[in-house]
């Protein structure tokens, strides 16, 4: 008895709710802006010449938004450029003939490495910073030993050089970033020195991150100082501590518990989800033929909650893993061709849009023959700024739908779905009332 009584109920349920009552005023923020089915952000590493001169263009043409995680230091009319901080370096020197590298003199010993006056040090810091990083720390003392020792023997010849990536920059102007800029490309900071932070002490490692910033800032304003990318990918505990204090956003790692992560090296591929979004990076280098490419934007296409995060790095011969821009027109084409499924939005955005709808609370309510929405989220706003896609179930009966937030006003078309009939509208999260009317 009690079990035909159930089923009558929950059958009732199915038909009031589910079935013939259109659930008119019921709001959703959209999984992603504009209610694509996935995201896709396409970002560069190291700001080498060539992917401004010969990628740029080919994203111009094809009116695709892309992130530049760029070296600060070298750039001409910069103020903050590559430094060590800490006690004379010959001091340092000096004490390595004596006292040999060691856990508690290491972060200092390395952090100078590229500063000791001598041209082809820096290698030493990239590399034994890379050891220490990877758990291998006798080989990172060992090498910065031998590093010192030939400093002492007079084995190098006087002078500075910065890393190659910092070279590969020559050509490109501050002037040239804010024109990039102003058609919507993210620039941001890649440090000062594309230095390996692991093998830094903290005090050098907020030098290259907090000035890197503050440069940023200066020249091209201060949206431009959401994102970041820790050279080399690290992803190191200590240094991800200090980055999130200077950064809100690291290509690196995100902190966010609905967030899921496969990142670069990692042959995962997302599976099923047990967390809201997946961001899931994938590097363009020689390894990845353009078929297996292609298969990852069929992939985010496919899902509902996949941000495919593309990293390059070289073009056209010059940099890291260079790949040709043809191949780079060809495959940016693919996914320009998909954008009624895809958001292609740069990193920033689509880390405020997800931050956004993961904070905000949704209200509505009718009154009469109009629908009221209230959104509010509780993050700065004044960073915070993306406006939400807003999906509002409406009465049948409306063809087409007055949206109006403060002085804002716009016409939507309505939709069909399974459920009912819907608008798609854009709504600022910042508690303004939206009044939906029929028209
Ligand atoms: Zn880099």
């Amino acid at each position: 008895m009690r079990s035909l009584f159930l089923t009558i109920v929950i059958s009732f349920y199915f038909i009031l709710v589910k079935g013939q009552v259109s659930p008119i005023g019921q709001t959703v923020i959209t999984e992603w802006q504009y209610d694509k089915t996935g995201a896709v952000s396409i970002t560069y590493d190291d700001g080498s010449i060539n992917q401004f001169k010969y990628a740029l263009p080919v994203m111009e043409r094809l009116k695709v938004p892309a992130t530049f995680f760029v070296i600060t230091g070298g750039m001409p009319g910069s103020k903050y450029h590559g430094k060590f901080i800490g006690r004379p370096v010959k001091e340092i020197i000096a004490e390595s003939a004596t006292i040999t590298t060691n856990e508690q003199n290491f972060f200092e010993r390395c952090s100078a490495a590229g500063y000791l006056g001598y041209i082809g040090t820096i290698t030493y810091h990239t590399k034994s910073a890379g050891l220490y990083s990877s758990g291998k720390k006798e080989q990172a003392y060992k090498l910065i030993d031998e590093l010192y020792q030939k400093v002492r023997n007079g084995d190098f010849k006087p002078g500075y050089q910065p890393c190659d990536e910092v070279l590969q920059e020559k050509g490109s102007t501050w002037d040239d970033f804010r024109r990039y800029a102003a058609e919507g490309y993210e620039i941001a900071s890649h440090s000062i020195t594309h230095a390996g932070m692991p093998g830094l002490d903290s005090v050098n490692i907020v030098y290259e991150l907090g000035k890197s910033k503050e440069e940023i800032k200066n020249q091209m304003g201060a949206s431009y100082t959401f994102s970041a990318e820790v050279p080399y990918g690290y992803e190191d505990e200590r240094v991800m501590q200090i980055a999130y204090k200077i950064y809100p956003a690291l290509r690196n790692r995100m902190p966010e518990p609905w967030l899921k992560e496969i990142d670069r090296p990692s042959k995962k591929t997302p599976g099923n989800p047990d967390k809201d979004y997946i961001q899931w990076q994938r590097e363009i280098n020689t390894r990845a033929p353009l078929p297996v490419m292609k298969s990852w934007v069929d992939t985010t296409v496919a899902r509902h909650d996949t941000w495919l995060v593309l990293v390059i790095h070289g073009v056209d011969g010059l940099g890291y893993e260079a790949r040709p821009s043809t191949m780079l027109d060809e495959y940016f084409q693919y996914i320009k061709n998909r954008d009624n499924k895809l958001w292609i939005a740069t990193f920033r955005d689509v880390t405020k849009y997800m931050r956004e709808r993961e904070s905000a609370k949704v209200q509505d309510s009718q009154r009469g023959k109009k629908i009221f929405v209230t959104i509010t989220q509780p993050l700065d706003k004044t960073m915070y700024n993306i406006p939400l896609t807003i999906k509002t179930y409406v009465s049948s009966e409306w063809k087409k739908v007055s949206v109006q937030q403060g002085k804002h006003k716009e016409l939507v078309k309505t939709a069909y779905d399974e459920k009912g009939t819907y608008v798609l509208y854009q709504a600022h999260p910042d508690g303004t009332d939206l009044i939906l009317s029929g028209v």
